[in-house]
């Protein structure tokens, strides 16, 4: 339960419902409260489409009081406990889903939620997996956790020693230092190796994977994938479901801006000139680096928009904006928690987008068309960083090599100077040659991520294939068919 795993999760519920199936997102009371606003909206249109909460043992699990979503944990040594309490949400669930009229026909689940294969199981009925990350991270995954690759890795003389990802279709390299903190090595020896485990065990008893991606961008790599997965289907980028504006404007948390307020600030730029900083919904950012990021936004000379979220906002940075006030927002509007992400995104004004490289945003990004900075920080963002800098070729490094988790990302390796920033924004702006390619292609893939969902396109036809699946389990399965009982 993240943000990155809501939210993709929430509009697939709304692309299903557009199809004309019941959906019912199950979530927590806070989460609940959370995303009822897009549900509203959605159900507003006639979509058969609810949220039902279930309450949330944190307590019981030996979590704070009110962490419902891993945006809300203090700390990430909390992910055992949170996981566990997350586990506990079984029984209720079992009991929720024996009294849900019409009865379900399958379940959707993400793959931390690998516990929910066997709710699936006691119903008979199809459990999907849904991934919120790329198959070119679940395929170079697979390759680098494969023994020979591992030994190949370990002989690797430093964590900064290049080494090249084997038998994939493009040559990336990578280093230890920048691989996800987890797939460093193999062991089984605390809790949240145990989860991934848990998670890797579930994805066999599945009945598909679902990925919120599309073909088109991932040629080699869903192949690749398909051979490891009992099956798949690319389902995305589900975010380019928003078309309202309110669809777009309430994505997760409330706005911490009126929509009027940022779409004028946004009207009143040139086309293609704003830089947009986003670093997702879990990164802890160093007041120090915070620092750098602005002083870097601000040299560059672009007008920008800078998302700071509430993790960040310490009393040292909040007394530096104070400071820097005047200079940072005569060019930039500085968003003091969260932002209406797609709808900045798909503002003709923005000609750029640095991010963290979360997939969420790195689809967001690929969507709206525009190019990307790349600053990966923890998970896969690094492989995300490999898929745009050299698959897609429309991104532009700030330059980190370092893998931090989600801490400070003061290590060495890790730290950005503000020049490397300014460095990074002119070389994606400029007009030269290789930026005007990059802005072309980052331009022709937005198209083809809209097109794949229109009727006809690659993750529509998936979408449908995946109700004929669900159609056919059910009957054998001895269930109604999904339709006759939906459309009654
Ligand atoms: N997001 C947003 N506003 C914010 C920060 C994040 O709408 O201020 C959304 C973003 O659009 C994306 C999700 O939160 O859908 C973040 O997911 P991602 O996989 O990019 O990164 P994570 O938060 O897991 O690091």
């Amino acid at each position: 339960m993240s943000q990155s795993h809501i939210i993709p999760l929430t509009d697939f519920g709304k692309l299903l419902a557009q199809r004309g199936l019941i959906v019912s997102i199950i979530t927590t009371p806070r989460n609940f409260t959370r995303y009822s606003a897009a549900i509203a909206h959605a159900a507003s249109t006639g979509l058969q489409i609810r949220m039902i909460p279930l309450e949330f043992p944190g307590d019981e699990a030996g979590l704070p009081r009110g962490c419902e979503n891993m945006d809300s944990l203090t700390s990430m040594d909390l992910a055992p406990e949170f996981f566990a309490a997350c586990e506990m949400l079984e029984a209720p669930l079992l009991k929720l889903m024996a009294e849900l009229r019409p009865r379900p026909s399958c379940v959707v689940s993400t793959n931390a939620l690998p516990w929910t294969q066997r709710v699936a199981d006691s119903f008979s009925i199809p459990r999907y997996i849904f991934e919120t990350i790329s198959c070119f991270t679940l395929f170079c995954s697979h390759v680098l956790s494969l023994d020979s690759t591992q030994e190949m890795i370990a002989a690797a003389e430093s964590d900064s020693e290049p080494f090249l990802v084997p038998d994939i279709p493009h040559r990336i390299e990578l280093t230890k230092a920048q691989m996800p903190h987890q797939a460093k090595k193999k062991s089984s020896d605390n809790n949240i190796e145990t989860v991934i485990d848990q998670i890797k065990k579930a994805r066999s008893f599945s009945r598909a994977t679902l990925v919120n991606t599309f073909e088109e961008i991932e040629s080699g790599y869903v192949e690749g994938y398909a051979e490891v997965a009992r099956a798949l289907w690319c389902i995305g980028p589900v975010s380019v479901c928003n078309k309202r504006p309110n669809e777009k404007l309430d994505r997760g948390n409330k706005a911490s801006i009126d929509e009027r307020q940022c779409k004028s600030w946004l009207d009143s730029k040139e086309a293609g000139t704003i830089i947009y900083a986003c670093f997702g919904s879990l990164c802890r950012i160093s007041a120090a680096q915070i620092k750098e990021i602005g002083l870097g936004l601000e040299a560059s000379g672009f007008p920008f928009i800078w998302i700071i979220r509430d993790a960040s906002l310490t009393a040292e940075v909040v007394e530096w904006l104070e400071e820097k006030n005047n200079s940072l927002e005569e060019r930039g509007l500085i968003i003091r928690g969260w932002a209406p992400q797609v709808m900045i995104l798909s503002h003709a004004s923005v000609g750029g987008f640095l991010t963290h490289c979360g997939w969420n945003s790195t689809l967001e990004g690929v969507s709206a068309g525009v190019p990307m900075i790349t600053w990966p920080m923890f998970a896969e963002q690094f492989y995300n960083e490999k898929f745009i800098v050299h698959v897609l070729g429309t991104g532009v490094r700030v330059g980190v090599g370092v893998e931090t988790g989600s801490g400070k990302g003061d290590e060495k390796g890790a730290f950005v100077k503000w020049d490397q920033v300014k460095r990074a924004i002119e070389e994606l702006m400029e007009g030269d040659e290789e930026g005007r390619e990059r802005r072309r292609r980052a331009k022709e893939l937005g198209e083809r991520a809209r097109e794949a969902l229109e009727e006809g396109g690659s993750s529509y036809r998936n979408i449908m294939l995946l109700i004929q699946d669900v159609e056919q389990q059910v009957m054998e399965l001895g269930g109604r068919p999904l339709l006759e009982e939906t459309l009654a």
